[in-house]
């Protein structure tokens, strides 16, 4: 069954996403645990937790289609050992809140080398911070997301995400997040179907089908290998419907968190009937 959603509000505390969630009609979602513009968090408190899980149960959505997302503030591969070390403290901090409310993945960028340390030593450095995160954390699978590769933005490329695989201790938990909008950008041209069975025939060569644990669905306001990241409407952007059609009529994207990243919120309930009927209509 496919698996779709967004990535709802969690304004009001986290426990305000499971019940956003249920609203638009999704079985999937993300969310991020603390404000993903700030370092500092308040502790989850107890009540917040116990009311996220009796709000995830109420909903029927299960806890491995939840792909909550890190802040955005997090260098895990940043130039200077001091702010280094703060985004990798806030790294375990985000694992520890996922754990908390008994989630099974977490979403993030690899991290930007700003310029200052070859490419090559900037993967081995982000690595080097999922190493330090599964090792103080405990069930929670640490979910790579390619990115569209703006400014010095690692992750872009396909040999990028196998090399930070590569260098994690534990492959068991670790993933990757599959982003249209910012494959698309990056140069990957899932524009038509045939643009899409090379795609993911590259992917499947260079890091793995079997690494892939979550998807965003979005449109692009960019072309192709413009590595400039500008999510769209589905249908509304460069992209079109074809990996849409793609995506929902593949039983590889099965049981996997597929998530709305798209920039009308008001559209988001439309959106996933429609996935969903394109998926039914692949079934029959
Ligand atoms: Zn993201
Ligand atoms: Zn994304």
């Amino acid at each position: 069954m496919k698996r779709i959603g967004a990535h709802v509000s969690a304004a009001g505390g986290v426990e305000q996403a499971p019940l956003n969630a249920q609203q638009i009609g999704a079985n999937a979602f993300a969310l991020f645990t603390k404000n993903q513009r700030q370092w500092q968090a308040k502790p989850l408190s107890e009540a917040s937790i116990t009311a996220f899980r009796d709000n995830l149960a109420a909903s029927g959505i299960e806890s491995r289609h939840v792909l909550p997302h890190d802040s955005y503030l997090i260098n895990l591969c940043h130039p200077d050992a001091e702010a280094l070390e703060k985004s990798r403290r806030a790294f375990v901090e985000e694992f520890s809140r996922c754990q908390q409310l008994g989630l099974e993945l977490l979403n993030f960028h690899p991290g930007s080398h700003l310029q200052r340390i070859p490419e090559e030593q900037a993967l081995r450095r982000v690595a080097e911070s999922i190493n330090l995160a599964l090792e103080q954390s405990e069930g929670v699978t640490a979910v790579i997301e390619n990115t569209a590769g703006q400014g010095s933005n690692l992750g872009w490329r396909f040999e990028q995400l196998a090399a930070i695989i590569d260098g994690v201790e534990d492959r068991t938990r670790v993933g990757v997040c599959f982003d249209t909008c910012h494959a698309f950008a990056a140069g990957y041209d899932l524009s038509s179907r045939e643009g899409c069975e090379a795609t993911f025939a590259a992917f499947e060569e260079i890091v793995g089908l079997r690494y892939l644990r979550g998807m965003h669905l979005n449109d692009s306001k960019k072309g192709l290998g413009s590595r400039v990241d500008r999510h769209h409407s589905l249908g509304q952007g460069m992209l079109g419907w074809a990996v849409f059609h793609y995506l929902m009529s593949d039983p590889r994207f099965d049981e996997i968190p597929l998530i709305l990243e798209t920039i009308d919120p008001d559209l988001w309930p439309e959106e996933i009937t429609t996935l969903r009927r394109l998926a039914e209509r692949a079934a029959d």
